[in-house]
C-alpha cells in the first residue's frame, strides 16, 4: 500500500521549529495583551456567504483559494482563510456594540488557502491577528502598525519595510476607479489574463498584481493620494502625524491596494528585505465597510494579520534569538536495571519539584544515556553502589563537577541549584 503523506502545501511544524512558533507566539500574547487586546478564540469554518460576502467575490481569496465544502446538512462552509471576518460576525453576534468602544481583540492560527505552494506560502499557515472595533479614530491605525512594528523589533527582526497607504472611501474610490480605467484602458491587450478579467469588476486589483509586465504599466497609474476626499485624506494625515510621533520609519505606496475587498482609507503592509518573493510579514488596514456587508449595523475597524512561517523564516535567516531552547533540567541514568524502581522514584521526585526530568526506557547501555543526559543541566546517576546507600551520585554537566546528595533531597537540592 501507498504511504499516507500530508496533503500538498501543508506541513508539520516538528519539534525543532515548534519551539520557534512558541516564542513568537508567546513575544505576540504578551505585547497584544500589554496593548490592551483580550484573546478570542474563533471557529476554523464560517458559513461560506461570510467570506463571500465580507473579503468580496472578486477578491483572488474568494474566486480561487477557498477550500469550500457542504457539511451532511447540505449547507455551504469554508475553512477559514483569514480572521478578519470571523472577528467582526463575532462582535456583532455577541453584541460588543453596546459595551465601551472600541473593543481590542487578538487570536492565532492555522489558516487555509488554495495556493501554489512555495517557500512562505502554504496552504495551511498560521497567522497572528489582532483587530480594533468600533473607532474611527486615526491613532487607532497608529496603534495597529505600532503593534505589529514593536512585535517585529521585539523578536529582534530587522531589514523591515513599512508601506502604507490610503484606498478611499465608498465617497472617493468610485472617481480613482473612473481615473484608474481611464489610464489602463489602452494598455489593456498587454495586462495579463487576470488583470484583463480584473479590469470591469475590480480594476484597483491590478496595481497589486505581481507579473512584471503588469506592474510597468502600472507604474504610471493615477495617485489615489490625488482623489482622496477631505475626509480620507484628513486621516491619512493624521495617521502619518502618529507614525511620526511612534518614530516609525513609513513610505507610501500608491500601489499598495491589499488583496481584500474590505479595506478602506488606511492600508499598510510590512515587508521584509530577506524573504524573496513572498516577502509580506504582516498586512492590514482599516475596514469602516466591513461588518456592513456581511449583514450588520456599520462598525468601524482596523486590524493586522501577520504569518507566522515567514517570521520565522526572517527570524533564522537573521539569525535572530528564539529565547532558550528547550532543554531537561535532570536525567537520571539508571546503571543497574535491579534498581529501576528507585530510579523512577527519583525521576518523580524531580518531577514534583518542577523540574524538567527525563529517564530512558529502553535498557539503553550507559554510555549512551551519558550521551543522552549530556543535553540536560544535571545527571543524576543511580547504581546498586548508590541505591543501597541511599544516595545519588549527581553531576553538573556543564563544569563536569560530581557530588553525592541523599536520595530524598536530591530533587528539591537541584531545583535550588537551578534557580541561583
Ligand atoms: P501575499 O501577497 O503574499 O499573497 P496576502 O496579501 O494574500 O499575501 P494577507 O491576506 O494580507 O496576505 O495575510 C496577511 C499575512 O499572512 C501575509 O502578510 C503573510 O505574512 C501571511 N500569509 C498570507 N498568505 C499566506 C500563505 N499562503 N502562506 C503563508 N503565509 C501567508
Ligand atoms: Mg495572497
Amino acid at each position: 500500500m501507498a504511504e499516507i503523506t500530508a496533503p500538498r502545501g501543508v506541513r508539520d511544524v516538528l519539534p525543532d521549529e515548534s519551539w520557534k512558533w512558541a516564542y513568537v507566539l508567546g513575544q505576540f500574547r504578551g505585547l497584544a495583551e500589554s496593548f490592551g487586546f483580550s484573546e478570542v478564540h474563533l471557529p476554523i469554518f464560517e458559513h461560506t456567504e461570510l467570506f463571500s460576502r465580507g473579503i468580496g467575490d472578486t477578491t483572488d481569496v474568494v474566486e480561487k483559494e477557498m477550500y469550500t465544502f457542504e457539511d451532511q446538512a447540505g449547507r455551504s462552509l469554508t475553512l477559514r482563510p483569514e480572521a478578519t471576518a470571523s472577528m467582526v460576525r463575532s462582535y456583532l453576534e455577541h453584541h460588543m456594540a453596546s459595551g465601551p468602544q472600541p473593543v481590542k481583540l487578538w487570536c492565532a492560527g492555522p489558516m487555509f488557502r488554495y495556493e501554489k505552494p512555495q517557500k512562505g506560502r502554504y496552504r495551511q499557515f498560521w497567522q497572528l491577528d489582532v483587530e480594533v472595533l468600533g473607532s474611527v479614530n486615526p491613532l487607532v491605525d497608529v496603534e495597529i502598525i505600532g503593534l505589529s512594528l514593536e512585535l517585529y523589533r521585539r523578536l529582534g527582526m530587522t531589514n523591515l519595510e513599512v508601506v502604507v497607504n490610503s484606498v478611499g472611501c465608498p465617497v472617493c474610490r468610485p472617481a480613482y476607479r473612473e481615473a484608474l480605467q481611464s489610464y489602463l484602458r489602452p494598455h489593456l491587450g498587454e495586462l495579463c489574463g487576470s488583470c484583463r478579467s480584473r479590469f470591469d469588476r475590480n480594476p484597483l486589483r491590478i496595481l497589486d498584481c505581481k507579473k512584471e509586465t503588469c506592474k510597468a504599466i502600472t507604474e504610471g497609474a493615477p495617485d489615489v493620494m490625488d482623489s482622496l476626499c477631505d475626509e480620507c485624506s484628513g486621516h491619512f494625515a493624521a495617521v502619518r502625524r502618529g507614525l511620526d510621533l511612534l518614530g516609525a520609519r513609513t513610505h507610501i505606496d500608491k500601489r499598495l491596494v491589499r488583496g481584500l475587498d474590505y479595506y478602506t482609507k488606511t492600508a499598510y503592509e510590512v515587508l521584509s528585505g530577506d524573504l524573496g518573493a513572498q516577502n509580506a510579514v504582516c498586512g492590514g488596514g482599516r475596514y469602516d465597510n466591513l461588518a456592513e456587508s456581511i449583514g450588520g449595523p456599520h462598525v468601524p475597524g482596523v486590524g493586522f494579520a501577520s504569518g507566522i512561517e515567514r517570521i520565522v523564516l526572517t527570524m533564522e535567516q537573521q539569525g535572530c534569538s528564539f529565547g532558550r531552547a528547550p532543554s531537561l533540567d535532570a536525567f537520571v541514568v539508571c546503571v543497574d536495571e535491579a534498581i529501576r524502581d528507585e530510579a523512577v522514584k527519583l525521576l518523580y521526585a524531580l518531577r514534583r519539584e518542577g523540574l524538567g526530568a527525563d529517564m530512558d526506557y529502553q535498557g539503553r547501555s550507559v554510555k549512551t544515556q551519558f550521551k543522552t543526559a549530556s543535553q540536560a543541566a544535571f545527571a543524576c546517576i543511580l547504581g546498586g553502589d548508590e541505591a543501597a546507600r541511599g544516595v545519588v551520585a549527581v553531576k553538573e554537566m556543564a563544569t563536569g563537577n560530581q557530588e553525592e546528595l541523599l536520595f530524598d533531597d536530591a530533587a528539591s537540592s537541584i531545583r535550588s541549584r537551578l534557580s541561583r
